[in-house]
Order: C-alpha cells, then structure tokens, then sequence
C-alpha cells in the first residue's frame, strides 16, 4: 500500500535511517532521509529484497521509477511525507506519549552523555531504565532513542544536544521531560553575554514543561536562569546546588582525595548532612557531572544506602573507541566501553570499512542487560550474523552454554584461557572488533594483539573529523559537493584511516598527489573517486587499472594519455587544471581555445571537472588578487563547459576559500587541514573540533642546580635550581628544533614546561620545576591540549601543515573516538 502522508501506523519495533544498518528488516521500518551527499531513497529495493516491509519516503524524491517499482511490491506499506525527518519527530512524540513513565532530560554544553551514563548506574538496580545509546541527542538522535521506549520500562533518562537556533523547541515534546538536569553551561563570559544568553535560552527550552530543574548554580548565570524559568515555566522547583554559596537548594561539599573524593550533600536551612559519600573519581568536572546525578537519584525516590551501594560503582567514562594497528597484519578495535546490545549494534558496521580483511569478533559474556539469557544470545547470533562475521570468539560461561547458537565460535570460559591457549597467535590479516565486559580485562587480549613500538603517538579523533565535516556539508549546502585531500599520508594523519571515515560519510571525492598513493587506498577497500594531482605517463596503466582519474595540467600530458587511450581501447575520465594565478601547474588563459579544441577530438577522455587553485585564500590582504582569480576561472570553466557540451564540475576553493571566499564554492569545494579542526577563521574555530594530539612522555626527571647547563652545545642554562624532565621525542619525531631553548613548551599535568637547551634528535628537555608532582611516565602533550597546532607552528616559523608531514613514521598513529 503507499499511503499520502500521515497518520502512520507503524508494526515495526526498530526505525533505521541507515540502510546498512538493518539486521533484521522483516522488524525495522526505513526512512528514507536525503542526505547531504547520499540518498536513503536509492537503497529502498535493495531494502524491499531484503525484507523490509515499512517505509517513509520524501515526495520530492518520490519520483522517476521508483513509485511504478513500489507499487508492485508485495506486503509492503509505504508512507509518503513532506519531509521524512518532520515525521519521524511527529511519530516519536505519539510514542513518547503513549507511556506514562517518569523522563530525565539532560543538556547542556559538556558532560552530557557521562551524566546520562552514571545516573543510569545509579538508577538501574531499582529502575527498569531506557536510554539514549552513546550520545545519540541531535534532531534525528533524540526520536531514534525515544522510540526504543517500552512497556516495561519504568524510567527514562534521555540527552538532548543543539547546533542551531530553534532546535530545541522540536526536541523537547519528543522527550517531555518530568525531570531536567542542566549540566553545564559552557564558559559565560560577560563580554559575551548577550549571545550566550540566546544559547541558553534556547537550551532551557528542553525543560519548558518540566517539574524539577536541577542545575548548579552560578553567579554567571543564575539570575538569567532564573528569569527565563519564571517567565516560562514558573511552576517549576529549581533545584540548585553550589559548593561555595549556601543559600542555594543544596549546599555541596567535595574533597579530592588522590584518585577518590567525598561528598557532602546539605539541604538549605538544615544542619545535618543528608548523604556523605565516597567516589572513584577525582576531577572537577566529573563531580560536577555526578553531583547533578546524585541530586537526581534523590529526587527520584533513592534512600541513602541505595545511593551509596551504586555509587561504588561509578568510574570515569571512557567512550573512548581505539583503532589500532595490530600484529601479523591485523587491525584492532578496541571498544570496551560498553558491552549492551546498543553498543554492539554501533559498533558492528565499522567492520564495513574492512571489506578486504577477515572479520573477528570477541565478546565476552553480556553483563547487566537485563535481558533473559535464553532471549538475548539468539538476538546476537542474529546481530552477527547480518554482518558478516568470520569468526568470534566468545569469552566466560554463559557463552560456553549458548555455544551451540553461533556459527563460527570457539569458547573459552576466562581471558586468560584465551591467552593461555595461543589460539590468538593464529589470527591474522583480520579487523578484531573487541567489546568485552570490564570484569573480563580484555586489555590483556589488546596487549597481546597490539603492535609496540616508540611510544611518541599521534592521536587521530575520528569523530571530531566526521563532525568536522558534517559542519562543511551544513555549511556549503546540498548543491556543492566535497572532495577530501588525503595526499601526504592525508597530511601525515593517516591516508588509509582518514579516507575511509570521510567514505563512510559519504564524502563525494578524494585526491592524493600521486599514483601510488591512490594505489595504495584501493588496494585498501577504498571505492570513492579518486584525482590523482601529479600522474606520470608511465603510470598510465596503473591509473587506469585502479580506476584513478588524473589531473591534466599541459598539452604533453593531454596527448600522452589521449595516445595510450586510443592505442589501448579504453576511455578514462580527467579533470583539467587551469592556472589563474598560483604559477605551479595547469593551463593558462591563453591555452583555453586549444585546449577545447583539442579535447573535442578525444572521445576517449572524459572531463569530469574543471578545477584551478587560490594562492593566497586564507589572507585578506589578496582579497583582490583572490576575487580575480575566482573570476578568471569560472570565465574559463565557463567556455571550457560551453565547448564540451556538457558541464564538469568546477572547483577552486580550499579550506580557507570556503568560509572566506563563499562565491568561491561552485559544484565543489577541496578540504584539507581544516577537517583536523585548523583554520585561522574565527568563526570556524568555534564549530571545528581539534582532531589532532601530539603527545610523548617522560623517560627521566633531574635535578638541576644554579648555575648548571642542559644538553648538546650547554645551551640550556639553569638561573635558579630546579627539575628537568627529559621527554622521548626529538627532531627526528618532527619536533621542530626550532622549538628549543624556550620557544616550544609541552604541556604537563595541564602545566606549559618550556623546552630547555637545544631539541635533541630522539629527545628533549623541559624545565618541570613548577610540577610538584611530577613523575617519570607522565604524559607530555607538544599540540593538541593548551597548545594549538598552529601557535606551535608560529613559534616554529613554519605553517601547521609542515608540522603535521613531518611527524616521522615512526611515531605511532592511534586512532580513536571520544
Ligand atoms: C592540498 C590542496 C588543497 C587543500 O588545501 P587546504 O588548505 O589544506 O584545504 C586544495 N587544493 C589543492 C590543489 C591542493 O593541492
């Protein structure tokens, strides 16, 4: 049936908008949502063959074949919308409606995934509790958790994140919190009040209709709180805490106490203390987190030995997930953070990225869900099954029982049998996904499995590139595509990791400098188009073979490849690079008729874009000499595409030029250093994430008394007496030596230590005599903490992309999600 529009009646339990990840499609309804740089609707028959029978589809993309298609497919019920992601809110506010169960809203800047993680530790022993999986709080994220609420559920605790004006306003009848907790409120600064004060506003919305707000309270932001509460929502009880003003609801009283601290928590106008207690954590933030978490607890109805027992088992969150390289060829990774079902359907699909790799999973058994053994394993044989797993290795006794379930699985009923065995020696050539229990200690399965090395490491936030991106592709619009540069190992970062998370987002182009390069991605599952800037005449086969497509830039190069086309049959597609006014390479001005011309007669060759680069995108100071050769090129594209008879893709923009220069945009733009969150651009600084972390640690620390003087040539003088550290990277890791002598510093339990004496080729020296506490091991940060990339680079007299391509080899790249 296909259905005008709503109302819907859905018999499916799950929703996906995720076409690859249905793993049981006779149960999960597809809503078809037009993304930036894919189209969900493209996928629905292959959906239909694989049995999904509910779908929700866009008018304005119902069209062509597809509606004649549908309408003979059997069983099948087919709603079509305005607009797929305006329902799918619609369907999850009927649903959120339909229970009557007690809700916790959370928002704020930071911290709300970890107090939606602790308050469901310390609820979940007398709650049956529904959350939101990892941090899914965004306008699609929200109705896709919200749906998963049940009957027998008996609390829900939801997160709700915004990135724009008026978002929350459609959240908040979705989740209809009872209860708020206001996590925290970025840094108010005064000066900034005005726009801060929008934000904020825009945030409380989440807790227009609720009963209890809980926040702390400060003297930032308070009274605005305050205000806004009583203007729209004054029935409302605030329930504010504070650790130092004890006019507030809660008096709250921390003392850090090594690696655990105490909490005291006082009522308003009464002397005694009504819970005192004990947690394993030792920041800040994270009493900041769990303090709104315990409030909330109390407010829910917990007593105080309810409260104390689950706080025991309270430990920092890490939702850390880490890709690493493995030995014999294997890839690892490791995400321990949880092992619920929602975790491993998130994690599954990354095995995707490894089409050319065997798979292996190992589980240990599934603690905490609440689930009947005799349901939740055949759910997971199911699970794995759709993904096409090689082997899985199943570690503790409720596996051992359920052995007969699984395909391909060997046992064993502790990790330590799993090592003992050596059956890990025998893994090879595979992407291990690991997801195990704490009480398991799969740390000891990835010691065993990682390749070590140096232990200077560059670590990659994949996340902060994909939301990097996201940002450009909410930024440029639907109309103009992306083309990511992963030349130079994707700027030292990684080129293989790197093109395969903007792949996975959909990314429409990548470009490498050479053959070899794109080579090397292809043989490495990556099946995006591919530029290759400075193809050889010989390579010509291999380009051809590995489906790459080269940049033309001279005539010798157009008729050598229009020759090898013609002697060999084949038809190739190029893109032709003009020079507006960079001087490197390309065709100028005055070579447009011929080029033309010339191309007109060589049907083998396919131009596929037309494309020029900006010399000088980043400086207003050549805002001029920018716009003329923005001009100049879209003067050339256009007769280019006038002659050709069809129209190439014209692009010109780099990083710099798409915020700077947005005429410049065109049908693409090329991103490169500003994916890793570096750019110049204030307005970008405030919505890129830094992906990029630069860190050693400390071999040796030394005393130094007055007078003495620190490594090669006695550079390194010592006014004062004081500590050095010595610290294992050195020029040849790629750290600058210009950096030495006090230009450089690291960053040392949150302390900037500058460098003393000149920068050694392994190692250096930096002055830690204001650390107290210091101790050999301790990390050191170059970039990436306090000090940005590109400050460091300043102070190097260089650019941010020659520190990134100089980071030697050897230094060890990790790859991981916060
Ligand atoms: C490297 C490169 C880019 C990307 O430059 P960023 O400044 O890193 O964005 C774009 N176009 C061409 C031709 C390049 O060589």
């Amino acid at each position: 049936m296909i259905y005008p529009n709503e109302p819907i009646q859905l018999k499916s339990t799950y929703i996906s908008l995720d076409s690859r990840q249905i793993y049981d499609p006779e149960n999960t309804a597809f809503v078809a949502v037009r993304g930036i740089n894919h189209d969900g609707h493209q996928y629905m028959e292959t959906l239909y063959q694989k049995g999904v029978r509910e779908f929700i589809v866009e008018k304005g993309s119902w069209v062509g074949q597809l509606p004649e298609k549908a309408s003979q497919w059997t069983n099948t019920s087919i709603w079509v919308v305005d607009n797929s992601i305006k329902t799918l809110q619609n369907l999850a506010h009927l649903h959120r409606i339909a229970f009557n169960l007690p809700v916790v809203g959370i928002t704020g800047s930071n911290g709300k995934t970890t107090c939606k993680e602790w308050l469901y530790t310390l609820t979940k022993n007398e709650f049956n509790v529904v959350r939101s999986p990892k941090s899914f709080n965004s306008q699609i994220g929200v109705p896709l958790s919200i749906w998963a609420i049940q009957s027998h559920h008996t609390l829900g605790i939801f997160e709700a994140g915004i990135s724009k004006m008026n978002e929350m306003g459609q959240l908040e009848p979705i989740i209809h919190p009872e209860y708020g907790i206001f996590t925290h409120f970025g840094e108010a600064h005064s000066q900034h009040f005005e726009t801060d004060k929008i934000k904020l506003t825009e945030k409380l919305k989440l807790f227009w209709h609720s009963k209890k707000l809980i926040y702390r309270a400060s003297e930032e932001t308070n009274e605005w709180i305050r205000l806004e509460m009583q203007k729209n929502n004054p029935t409302c009880e605030l329930v504010t805490w504070s650790t130092t003003d004890p006019n507030q609801s809660i008096f709250v009283y921390w003392k850090i106490n090594g690696t655990r601290s105490q909490l005291k928590f006082q009522k308003k106008n009464q002397s005694e203390v009504f819970l005192d207690l004990h947690v394993e954590l030792c920041d800040e933030a994270s009493l900041e987190n769990i303090t709104h978490c315990i409030i909330q607890a109390h407010v829910l109805g917990l007593d105080k030995a309810q409260i104390e027992l689950a706080c025991k088992a309270i430990r920092p969150i890490s939702m850390r997930l880490e890709i690493k390289e493995g030995v014999r060829n294997n890839q690892l990774i490791d995400d321990s953070y949880n092992n619920d079902m929602d975790g491993l359907r998130l994690a599954l699909p990354l095995f995707k990225r490894y089409e050319e790799k065997s798979k292996v999973l190992i589980i240990s058994d599934f603690m905490e869900t609440g689930q009947k053994e005799g349901d939740l394993y055949p759910t997971i044989v199911q699970l794995i099954k759709h993904h096409r797993i090689d082997h899985v290795i199943g570690i503790g006794s409720q596996l051992e029982r359920n052995k007969h379930l699984f395909n391909q699985i060997s046992t064993y009923s502790s990790t330590e049998d799993l090592i003992d065995s050596g059956d890990l020696n025998t893994v090879h050539d595979s992407v291990i996904l690991l997801k195990g229990a704490r009480k398991f200690s799969f740390e000891k399965i990835v010691n065993a499995l990682e390749t070590k090395t140096h232990c200077t490491q560059l670590e990659i936030n994949l996340e902060a590139i994909e939301n990097n991106l996201t940002y450009y592709k909410s930024t440029i619009g639907n109309d103009t595509k992306i083309m990511g540069m992963v030349k130079a190992h994707a700027y030292g970062a990684g080129a293989i990791e790197i093109a395969k998370v903007l792949q996975s987002q959909g990314i429409d182009y990548l470009t490498v400098a050479f053959t070899d390069e794109g080579v090397n991605l292809r043989k490495n599952g990556i099946y995006t188009p591919i530029m290759v800037m400075n193809p050889q005449i010989e390579e010509f086969e291999k380009i051809i073979e590995y489906a790459l497509e080269p940049e033309i830039y001279s005539f010798s190069m157009l008729d050598a490849i229009d020759e090898y086309c013609f002697h060999h049959g084949k038809n190739i597609k190029i893109h032709i690079k003009l020079d507006t006014g960079m001087k490197r390479l390309g065709f100028e001005p005055e070579d447009i008729d011929q080029l033309t011309e010339k191309l007109g007669q060589m049907p083998h060759l396919w131009v596929v874009s037309v494309l020029s680069h900006l010399a000088a995108s980043e400086n207003p100071k050549h805002k001029e000499f920018t716009e003329n050769q923005i001009n100049q090129f879209k003067h050339a594209a256009k007769s280019i595409s006038t002659e050709l008879g069809h129209r190439p893709l014209w692009h010109i923009a780099n990083s710099a030029a798409i915020q700077n220069y947005p005429e410049s945009r065109l049908d693409m733009v090329r991103l490169g250093i500003n994916l890793y969150g570096i750019t110049g651009n204030l307005i970008e600084k405030k919505s890129l994430e830094n992906a990029l972390i630069l860190k050693t640690y400390i071999s040796q620390i030394k005393n130094v008394k007055k007078g003495e003087s620190v490594g090669y040539g006695r550079l390194g003088q010592f006014k004062e007496n004081g500590k050095i550290a010595t610290l294992a990277i050195g020029y040849a890791d790629g750290y600058n030596r210009a950096l030495g002598n006090g230009v450089g510093s690291f960053e040392i339990q949150g302390v900037l230590c500058p460098t003393v004496g000149n920068i050694c080729m392994d190692m250096c020296m930096v002055d830690v005599s204001n650390i107290p506490q210091v101790k050999e091991g301790d990390e050191a940060i170059a970039f990436g903490g306090k000090i940005q990339l590109s400050d460091l680079a300043k102070l190097a007299q260089t650019i941010p992309y020659e520190i990134m391509t100089n980071i030697s080899e050897r230094v060890k790249r990790v790859y991981v999600r916060e």
